[in-house]
């Protein structure tokens, strides 16, 4: 498999370029936050002129009320459209909460199809849950919220101070003394923040991944009697997490308080220079009052970057895990397909594996290594062979979860790698080797098959299986639930009803691996005589270490222990008459004695 891994890239900068540019969608949300802050920003300047001139007026004029009509409706109508840009914010903010949760999860979820069971399995499941649901919620913040209040602290104050600079320069050039100022506490305190929310965040994930495992472990550990090395585990993951997120707040809280200090100092000094060059007449009351009035907001958007900044920074913290797992390359076959070739027909025909070959990720020798192989169409092979030999893998690639490393895999001539891979899955069922029970109800769980099949026909097929008896029991019959939060079925009951959703999925490929390993032979002799009419007119590939749920069983290609010498080679061998042993071919021959089902197969062919 030919994979490389996405080297960690982090933003350096307070905007994170590939956040931005991968949730596309938000940016007419944000584009009307900043449209509407912009506004808001205007209707602060004409609410200080107006005030002014309505003191002015009032105090040193001495005008009537009614001579400040138009004054006080425009301050009214200034203060209504402050009202409005507010709550038309918080909707755009809103709307962008949503579009990042779905658009992030989506695309998520999308390539986490694309990479395929072998990649999830190296991952770490309670982990990558909290990315996708935690991690893209705390996203909300950063795209709802800090970035259209990031391009308007770049925009306001430098509007505001253009109008102060225009009313009284000396008001102007204390400001920009402070002001200048801000960006570097911004960059200083956000730095730090970012780099403890990010230790935060991956001592998070941490906990998340070790409580799941202590669940999911908790009847080994148990049955140990280790229950409290769990215990510590999540213990010392919770303290660690506890002392970071403590650590984080603090540089939260100081960097608010100089931003603080910073907008105090500022407008102070200006009212201070104000007040007395107003005692001097060197400045006008109007001047004196609408400069003041507008001082702080100058400060107001900077402020509310920085506090956002810090609401968002476990989003941020948790972008680099979700933006690593979306840059993380599909794995393509190094078996030299062309993309030219993609779009092929997922045609009738025989399976040929040429000399397949495939690494997994961290391991030293290949699973499989030079694979020869030809599933003719029709035909009912059983491939054996001693446990990790790469059975599974071998039913993975047909499954298209598992990509070659080297070789060719073809199917009716055609690359199978450049096949649809939803429209060659229609033509394969697959009773995996530890079947999932999806929460949903036995029903749902067997629709998986046929999504249109009656009450009626999944009664039949469970009778079929012999789960028939098993279903009438429950009181709520198809309807049980199952899963998580539902029944759980025994490792016998679900490999019987994995096999009945094979079945009605009704494909012409047969992947059975492994199932009857948990079936008594009674039981097992019931479904060979069920199943047999339904294999009989399919392609059929088992791989198991007891073949004999097939009964009819045409040929068996024996895998050699992986790693072993030499290469796995076609492995393939005509059914052996009782007396003669199991070869296999290529110099690979397996251990018959070490593999007792083997007899099986013979008695059953
Ligand atoms: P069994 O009879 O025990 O089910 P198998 O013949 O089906 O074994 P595979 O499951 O195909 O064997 O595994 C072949 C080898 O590849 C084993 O050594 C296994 O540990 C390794 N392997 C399988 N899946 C992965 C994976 N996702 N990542 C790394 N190694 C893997």
């Amino acid at each position: 498999m030919t994979t490389t891994t996405a080297a960690p890239r982090r933003s350096g900068g307070l905007i994170d370029r590939r956040l931005v540019t991968r949730v596309a969608a938000t940016r007419r949300y944000v584009a009307l936050a900043v449209a509407v802050g912009l506004v808001a920003t205007a209707s602060v300047v004409a609410q200080a002129v107006l005030l002014a001139t309505i003191v002015e007026r009032s105090v040193l004029h001495h005008v009537s009320v009614a001579t400040l009509v138009p004054e006080l409706v425009g301050l009214a109508v200034a203060f209504l459209v402050r009202a409005a840009c507010g709550w038309l914010g918080e909707a755009a903010a809103q709307r962008t909460s949503a579009t990042v949760t779905s658009v992030l999860r989506r695309q998520m979820l999308h390539h986490a199809l694309d990479l395929g069971p072998g990649w999830l399995a190296g991952e770490r499941a309670g982990e990558l849950s909290l990315a996708a649901t935690r991690g893209t919620a705390a996203l909300d913040t950063y795209f709802g919220r800090y970035l259209p209040q990031a391009i308007l602290a770049a925009l306001a104050p430098a509007g505001l101070l253009v109008w102060v600079a225009w009313e009284d320069w000396v008001s102007a050039l204390i400001l920009v003394g402070l002001v200048a100022l801000v960006p570097v506490a911004m960059v200083f305190f956000g730095r730090e923040s970012a780099r403890r929310t990010r230790e935060q965040w991956r001592r998070l994930s941490s906990l998340s991944a070790r409580f799941l495992d202590l669940v999911r472990g908790l009847p080994t550990l148990r049955a140990f009697g280790r229950e409290s090395h769990g215990r510590r585990q999540v213990e010392e993951a919770t303290e660690g997490l506890r002392q970071t997120t403590m650590g984080t707040l603090r540089v939260a809280f100081l960097s608010a308080l100089a931003l603080e200090f910073l907008a105090g100092i500022g407008t102070g000094l200006v009212a201070m220079v104000l007040g007395l060059r107003l005692l001097e007449g060197g400045v006008s009351l109007f001047t004196a009052l609408a400069v003041l009035l507008v001082s702080p907001e100058v400060f107001l958007p900077l402020r509310r970057a920085g506090s956002e900044f810090h609401a968002s920074a476990e989003g941020q913290a948790a972008a680099e895990r979700i933006l690593g797992m979306l840059d993380e390359p599909v794995p393509v076959g190094g078996g030299g397909w062309s993309a030219a070739a993609a779009g092929a027909e997922a045609a009738a025909g025989p399976v040929v594996f040429e000399g397949v070959s495939v690494q997994y990720p961290g391991r030293a020798v290949p699973a499989l290594d030079g694979f020869h192989f030809t599933l003719e169409t029709g035909e009912h092979v059983a491939l054996v062979g001693p446990s990790g030999a790469g059975k599974s893998t071998v039913l993975g690639l047909l499954l298209r979860f598992v990509v070659p490393s080297a070789g060719r895999l073809t199917v009716a001539g055609n690359e199978l790698l450049a096949v649809d891979p939803a429209t060659w899955r229609r033509r394969l069922t697959w009773v995996p080797q530890r079947p999932h029970l999806l929460t949903g109800t036995v029903a749902d769980n067997l629709r998986l098959g046929d999504p249109s099949a009656s009450d009626a026909q999944l009664l039949e097929v469970l009778e079929a299986v012999g789960l028939g008896a098993v279903i009438d029991a429950l009181p709520r019959g198809l309807a049980t639930p199952l899963g998580e939060r539902g029944l759980n079925f025994s490792a016998g009951e679900r490999q019987r009803l994995a096999i009945a959703r094979a079945v009605l999925r009704d494909a012409p490929l047969v992947l059975l691996d492994e199932p009857v390993s948990h079936l008594d032979r009674t039981t097992e002799a019931a479904l060979r005589e069920a199943l047999a009419p339904w294999l009989e007119s399919r392609t059929v590939l088992v791989a198991a270490h007891r073949p004999e749920l097939v009964g009819r069983i045409d040929r068996i290609v024996e895998l050699p222990v992986a790693g072993g010498s030499g290469s796995t080679g076609t492995g393939t061998v005509g059914l052996p008459s009782p007396a003669a042993p199991v070869d296999a071919a290529g110099g690979a021959g397996g251990d018959p004695g070490a593999e007792p089902s083997l007899d099986a197969v013979r008695s059953v062919s």
